[in-house]
């Protein structure tokens, strides 16, 4: 008897491991369902792409031959409204001995699947998702044993394996990283290169309708939408990244331009973890640009280690800690998140203003602005990281819980108490100054430290290294700032609280 092949929306590649051996009789079942659009009201311009680029590859499918049972959510009413529900509709329809799925990418979806079998009285055969470079036994073998999980180690194992911008044993080059390299502001008048802007279709005009009609309500700009959504289009995407962005994507790495979303960041990883891209297919093709002349080290290894680096251990991280993960607060923020963050003209701050808008009109913010603007901010003013969490799975396109959790509740909120950084990426409105013009156009004053017109992320700053003496005095890349604070008068140390929770009062933290 034929299988039940189901395709999950962030398994969008033909090599998918649920597809291998898959006879010609097995059935395809792919599903745009209620429970999977709304468990967090995603923005909208995120359930756009993921459906529509889950339509065209159903469409590329049965091109391929393949038979494929497609659930539209516009069928909802007398339609499955989950996963599991649109398996059991599949199986009713036709008759198979088993089930086969991916491992799917968040704990949620892993714990309702071990209901399927019996629930629906078939096998169910769950596959592990080949698509990482790194599977979860060898990420548990590195793991085991070590007192801190860094990232760097993890990373030249990865460069190992891989044998991506290796010279024999050695790095190429003669260093494993360039990162120092990679934290210039970029210059008055700078001017970041083009992207291509996708057209709709058909396929993804019917959607925006349908999505428009939806979730309208949701958080976010739908039009315009020029996102890639097959496979071709990802790869004309990731080619003009090489050509045009890659060469300075080192250079501006961590920079900021007011009006600027993109600078020269790759916007690729939406297609990577819809499974549109390979990660290693998208790092051969920088090193082949380094090799070719076309882009120089900092770039390329800069880039390559935040895909075969960063976003392989952030995954491992993910599984290695399960479910409990989440429910750490090791800095016990219970602040509520302010309104601005759901809109970008209710905050005076430039910095914070500009990355809400980047946010609600693209569903992408580049990573400084997503961690040294908002998720600074979130860290210094003690916000829940419950709320936190939901706001960055919600906003971004390329936001799946795997690699959405550990980079907000660790890595932006220190809420894991250090297994992803070794301390809290908090910073005041100095470090925002340097690498940024945003400063200039903004309301509150970067120079002044405390009074009403004070830069917030300056007392803030210190508010929280204040607040969290005693969890933190003791990490040694904090021994600075601390010894500096000691220096502080009481009354300075009091101006700072008072102006803090001035402050956190006004925008409804507390
Ligand atoms: C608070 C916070 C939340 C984040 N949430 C997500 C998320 O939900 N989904 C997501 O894919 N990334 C997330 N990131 C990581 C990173 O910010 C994005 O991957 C990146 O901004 C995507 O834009 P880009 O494709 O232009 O990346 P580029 O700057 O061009 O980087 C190249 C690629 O490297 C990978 N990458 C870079 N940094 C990371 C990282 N820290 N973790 C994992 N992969 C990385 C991505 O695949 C990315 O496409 C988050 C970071 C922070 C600080
Ligand atoms: S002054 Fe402070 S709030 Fe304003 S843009 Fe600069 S860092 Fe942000």
């Amino acid at each position: 008897m034929p299988a039940l092949r189901v395709i999950l929306g962030d398994q969008l590649s033909h090599d998918v491991a649920a597809l291998d051996g898959a006879a010609d009789d097995d059935l395809v079942v792919m599903a745009e369902v209620r429970g999977e659009a709304t468990y967090v009201r995603h923005h909208q311009k995120k359930i756009a792409f993921i459906f529509s680029a889950m339509r065209h590859f159903a469409a590329e499918l049965r091109e391929k031959g393949r038979q494929v049972r497609y659930f539209h959510i516009e069928d909802d009413e007398d339609g499955p409204h989950t996963l599991r529900a649109a398996a059991r509709k599949a199986l009713e329809e036709g008759r198979f001995d088993e089930i086969v799925i991916t491992e799917p990418g968040e704990w949620r979806l892993a714990e309702d699947l071990r209901r399927w079998e019996g629930d629906l009285g078939v096998p169910v055969r769950v596959v592990a998702d080949d698509r990482f470079v790194c599977d979860h036994e060898t990420f548990e073998e590195w793991a085991e044993g070590r007192d801190d999980l860094l990232m760097e180690s993890f990373y030249r194992m990865m460069r190992r394996k891989t044998g991506l911008l290796m010279d024999g044993d050695e790095p190429e080059g003669g260093r494993w990283n360039y990162d120092k390299e990679n934290r210039k502001p970029a210059p008055g008048g700078y001017e970041p290169p083009k992207r291509i802007d996708f057209q709709p279709d058909d396929i993804t005009s019917g959607v925006l309708t349908t999505v428009a009609e939806r979730y309208g309500d949701h958080f976010g700009a739908l039009q315009p939408f020029h996102m890639a959504v097959t496979r071709a289009e990802a790869l004309r995407a990731l080619n003009a990244f090489i050509g045009r962005a890659l060469p300075e994507f080192g250079d501006y790495q961590d920079a900021m331009l007011g009006g600027e979303a993109y600078l020269n960041h790759s916007l690729l990883s939406a297609y990577i973890n819809a499974g549109l891209l390979g990660p290693e297919e998208v790092c051969e093709k920088a090193e082949a640009a380094y090799r070719a002349g076309g882009a120089p080290l900092n770039a390329v290894e800069g880039f390559i280690r935040q895909i075969i680096g960063w976003r392989e251990y952030i995954r491992g991280v993910y599984w290695l800690k399960g479910p409990d993960y989440a429910k750490t607060n090791h800095l016990n923020a219970s602040g509520k998140l302010p309104d601005f963050y759901w809109d970008p003209e209710k905050t005076d701050m430039a910095c914070v203003s500009e990355a809400v808008r980047h946010t609600r009109d693209h569903a992408y913010s580049h990573h400084i602005q997503r961690l040294m603007i908002t998720g600074n901010f979130a860290l210094l003013a003690g916000v829940e990281p419950a709320e936190v969490n939901e706001w960055y799975l919600i906003v971004y396109s390329d936001a799946f819980e795997w690699v959405q959790l550990p980079n907000t509740h660790g890595m932006a909120l220190f809420a894991d108490g250090g297994v992803v950084a070794t301390k809290p990426y908090a910073a005041g409105g100095n470090y925002i100054n340097k690498m940024s013009d945003y400063c200039k156009g903004c309301a509150y004053s970067v120079k002044d430290k405390t009074g009403e017109k004070a830069c917030p992320f300056n007392y803030l700053y210190w508010y929280f290294l204040d607040r969290n003496e005693d969890r933190l005095k003791g990490l040694r890349r904090l021994n600075m700032p601390y010894n500096t604070l000691g220096k502080f008068s009481v009354e300075r140390r009091n101006e700072i609280r008072e102006d803090a929770d001035r402050f956190l009062k006004s925008i409804g933290v507390r």
